[in-house]
């Protein structure tokens, strides 16, 4: 059988569909392609555009109609029922440096295949639909290059101003602005009534459980810093040990100190990082007058969040007497507790027996997209398996059978969406589609 562009999703069998879904994730992961299999597809980079032109191809050759926002979020649409808002489905494109091929895409092009398989079947009048189904690629999600991240989806969300992230810089002062060019080309602005979102668990939770499906119930707590550590320049070897004011000794100790944090709550309820180091003036015979770094605490418990918080308050005191330095936070990023929607959960436990996956309740540590996209509709997120939880890197994988597994769910939940089921009548102007 010759099976074109167009044709519907319902044709194929599950095996051809799922291995027209891995000839397609294989395609757009050469994209941006680093040495070590993984890729290197910063927001708004050559790479970012590529994968980004890619995406829209794909949608136009499977009937969707292409639009970009205000922010350059890049949208694929099929109408059913004029006047009836959208079911939206979709993850990111854009990636960490030196990172894997799934982080994202895989959610991207899973929630394609997932749109153009229910179309297939309300053109085959298998689906009555009550609403209709977009897909979509949020523009900077990762926020390695532009902080801070879920940049698309903050600013389609209220939760970002327009103008304020499209001036933000990256290292070298280009403009989001700049490096994006968006342009508005939706003729009415899109209205949500649902959102669901497939994702990499990029933690081992589900291989170590034997799950394939994960339905994601709540987030973790996060609080992101921006530390400023302040010191005085110095002679590196000539200035007495007394006299020194050594910015990077200042931050080096809070390095440690946020590691050491994690000892000081019950055992896996907090995790820390520092991942940045800025150093001035960054020379071998000076000291540093000045030190600049990220540091993010995160748990499932908002009173170790608040705890941890605290007593990094106390430890930022003692290093600043320390090392003679001052230390200026900034809180860039922080979301709470909170719930995916009980009632999509249910649907996607239902989904998940009705398609014949084992899956289980799980929380996310990581922020994604759907994150902000459930405090305005009702929402669902979904995990497939990482191997050995590994992510961020380029030896980021999944295995093929999980990967289509995580296809057949994302298509049966969005097949539920657009019949309406967790439709509550209300509908979600995004702003960045308006004028
Ligand atoms: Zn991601």
């Amino acid at each position: 059988m010759n099976i074109d562009a167009h044709s519907a999703g319902s044709e194929l069998t599950a095996d051809e569909a799922g291995a027209r879904f891995l000839r397609d994730f294989a395609a757009l992961s050469m994209i941006g392609r680093s040495a070590g299999g993984g890729v290197d597809r910063e927001a708004g980079t050559i790479a970012d555009h590529e994968s980004r032109a890619w995406w829209a191809g794909w949608l136009e050759a499977n009937g969707f109609d292409v639009r970009m926002d205000r922010i350059g979020n890049v949208f694929g649409l099929r109408t059913f029922v004029p006047g009836a808002p959208y079911v939206l489905l979709g993850s990111h494109l854009d990636s960490q440096p030196l990172a894997g091929r799934f982080d994202g895409a895989y959610g991207v092009l899973a929630a394609g295949h997932a749109a153009r398989t229910v179309a297939g079947r309300v053109a085959m009048g298998d689906i009555t639909p009550a609403v209709n189904v977009a897909v979509v690629d949020w523009f900077n999600e990762e926020g390695s290059r532009f902080s801070p991240s879920m940049m698309g989806s903050s600013v389609a969300t209220g939760k970002l101003a327009l103008e304020e992230a499209l001036a933000i810089t990256d290292a070298t002062g280009t403009t989001v602005a700049d490096a994006l060019k968006p342009d508005a080309t939706f003729e009415t602005p899109l209205e949500v009534a649902n959102y669901a979102e497939i994702h990499i668990e990029q933690g081992r939770i589900l291989e170590d459980s034997g799950k394939t499906i994960g339905l994601v119930d709540g987030t973790w707590a996060a609080s992101k810093y921006l530390v400023r550590v302040h010191g005085d320049q110095a002679h590196t070897g000539a200035t007495i040990m007394a006299d020194r004011h050594d910015a990077l000794y200042g931050a080096a100790l809070t390095v440690v100190a946020a590691r050491e944090l994690t000892d000081r709550v019950t055992a896996g309820k907090l995790h820390t990082a520092v991942s940045t180091m800025q150093v001035l003036p960054n020379s071998p015979v000076t000291i540093a007058r000045f030190a600049e770094f990220n540091l993010d605490l995160r748990s499932d418990d908002e009173d170790v969040l608040e705890e941890a918080n605290r007593l990094l308050q106390e430890e930022f005191a003692r290093i600043e007497k320390t090392a003679r330095v001052t230390i200026e936070r900034t809180l860039t990023h922080e979301w709470g507790l909170r719930s995916y929607t009980p009632a999509g959960v249910a649907l996607a436990t239902t989904a998940a027996d009705a398609a014949g996956l084992p899956a289980s309740r799980i929380l996310t540590v990581a922020g994604h997209d759907s994150t902000n996209m459930k405090d305005v509709v009702p929402t669902i997120m979904l995990f497939i398996p990482s191997i050995e939880g590994i992510s961020h890197n380029e030896k980021e994988d999944s295995t093929d059978a999980d990967a289509m597994a995580g296809v057949t769910m994302l298509a049966e939940v969005a097949r539920r969406l657009v019949q309406g089921e967790l439709w509550n009548g209300e509908r979600y102007v995004l702003p960045t589609t308006e004028g």
